[in-house]
């Protein structure tokens, strides 16, 4: 009887506008709620929630589980809007270009654990904010070969906005080949590939690069920095030969 009211509750509450979308990706479909941090989610959400483990996000579902009078008066004190306003996305860049739910699962882990576990876009005064400088336009990288399938130790470096440079040593004048960003179409995590970790993929009507980070981080910086690249860049006219 008490948990039917618990959950009339919660379903007003996923009825107000505010809370219309995954607090994460953007997701219509939203049926899931971190308690702790206050924000309803969507079920892929809400995996890699479960995986950062309790002490960060406490998910629950909102017709499956049972809830206590509490939890959803916490839920009650805030909506989605609010919390990535105020909190979660509060100093997130001007340009940036948040995650959406057709995105691959990599990139949701490494959005999730930059706005919960790192704090990473929480206002200034946030203790414990862990930030990414996205202003790094460089890094050493390894990348997989067109030809000789092997990985190469790569420093890559985004020059003028518009072309990525891999060169072998961080000082060195020539560089080993070059990406135009200019008809670049997907740019995302990829799962795994030869045991490699924090694989992301950059599309071009010429080749497809496979790049792997060192963490997680880093693979989340360049996937965000080539985005807003590519997408500044599908914006200007084609240059007039
Ligand atoms: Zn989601």
């Amino acid at each position: 009887m008490s948990d039917d009211r618990q959950k009339e509750r919660l379903k007003e509450l996923l009825m107000k506008p505010e809370n219309a979308v995954c607090a994460d990706c953007g997701s219509p479909d939203v049926q899931w709620a971190s308690i702790n941090l206050g924000v309803f989610i969507c079920i892929v959400c809400a995996g890699v929630h479960r995986h950062l483990g309790v002490h960060i996000s406490r998910v629950k579902s909102t017709n499956l589980d049972s809830w206590k009078e509490t939890e959803v008066e916490m839920m009650e004190q805030s909506n989605n809007a609010k919390s990535n306003r105020e909190i979660y996305e509060n100093t997130l860049p001007k340009d940036f270009i948040k995650p959406t739910f057709g995105d691959s699962i990599g990139l949701k882990e490494q959005w999730i654990i930059a706005k919960y576990l790192n704090k990473s876009f929480t206002p200034p005064d946030t203790k414990d904010a862990k930030r990414i400088n996205f202003d790094v336009k460089e890094g050493w990288i390894t990348k997989k070969g067109e030809v000789v399938k092997s990985w190469k130790k790569r420093w890559l470096r985004l020059v003028d906005g518009e072309y990525l440079y891999y060169y072998k040593g961080t000082t060195d004048k020539v560089e080993c080949g070059t990406i135009s960003l200019r008809e670049s179409g997907q740019i995302d995590s990829v799962s795994e590939v030869d045991s490699k970790p924090y694989c992301f993929i950059i599309s071009t009507p010429k080749r497809r690069y496979l790049i792997s980070c060192n963490t997680g981080e880093e693979m989340f910086r360049w996937i965000q920095i080539l985005r807003q690249c590519a997408s500044q860049l599908s914006k200007q006219p084609q240059q007039q030969q």
